[in-house]
């Protein structure tokens, strides 16, 4: 079988958004067919919304079923009680330690706890990202195949560290990469949705 490879993509917002993290007005979000909630905007081809969505119905007519399991779209307040949880500001010991720069101060990530964004900077606070389902391997394929045709892309490459697999790589993080800059594809289905309006 061809390698599809991991397709990632850093997520570029631009410098106006970096205050409204986890701060988006409720006008701002609509809801994902997979589940949650993210940023819609009818002047940038319905943003995060319309891109998952119009993927979530492309994937279903390929068998495919994508699946939220997490809320999209995470507020500040949510986000601060998600990095308290993971991180402490006393290293572990573990080699290497997996930090996080907050407050004017260093923290670590807890042994056993999955990596969350610094607050105010995750890219669920703006709604252009949402975590699947993973766990079958066909909603994994289709997504490494299809979702960069909708903007979408993982964070990072699944690396491996001196010291075993690297602990950044998030399998079921898919995030708009361009959130003002739809895909052709997007913007297509955009005109046609709005065509039937
Ligand atoms: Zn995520």
């Amino acid at each position: 079988m061809a390698d599809l490879g991991y397709p990632y993509k850093r997520l570029n917002v631009p410098k106006e958004w970096l205050p409204i993290n986890g701060k988006l007005p409720s006008e701002a979000l609509a809801k994902l067919s997979c589940g949650g909630t993210g940023w819609f905007d009818v002047n940038h081809c319905g943003g995060f919304v319309f891109a998952c969505n119009v993927m979530y119905d492309d994937a279903r007519k390929a068998g495919i079923t994508l699946k939220a399991v997490s809320e999209g779209y995470r507020s500040y307040a949510r986000q601060e009680a998600l990095f308290y949880d993971r991180y402490s500001d006393r290293p572990t010991g573990r080699k290497p330690e997996i930090t996080r720069y907050f407050n004017g101060g260093k923290w670590y990530l807890k042994v056993g706890k999955s990596p969350s964004a610094t607050p105010g900077y995750s890219p669920h606070g703006w709604g252009v990202a949402q975590d699947f389902d993973v766990n079958n391997g066909d909603v994994f394929t289709w997504l490494r195949a299809n979702a960069p045709k909708y903007g979408l892309y993982l964070q990072g490459p699944p690396a491996y560290l001196a010291t075993g697999p690297n602990p950044e790589y998030e399998p079921w993080h898919w995030q708009l990469s361009e959130p003002l800059n739809p895909t052709r594809l997007v913007k297509r289905r955009w005109r046609q949705f709005k065509e039937l309006l």
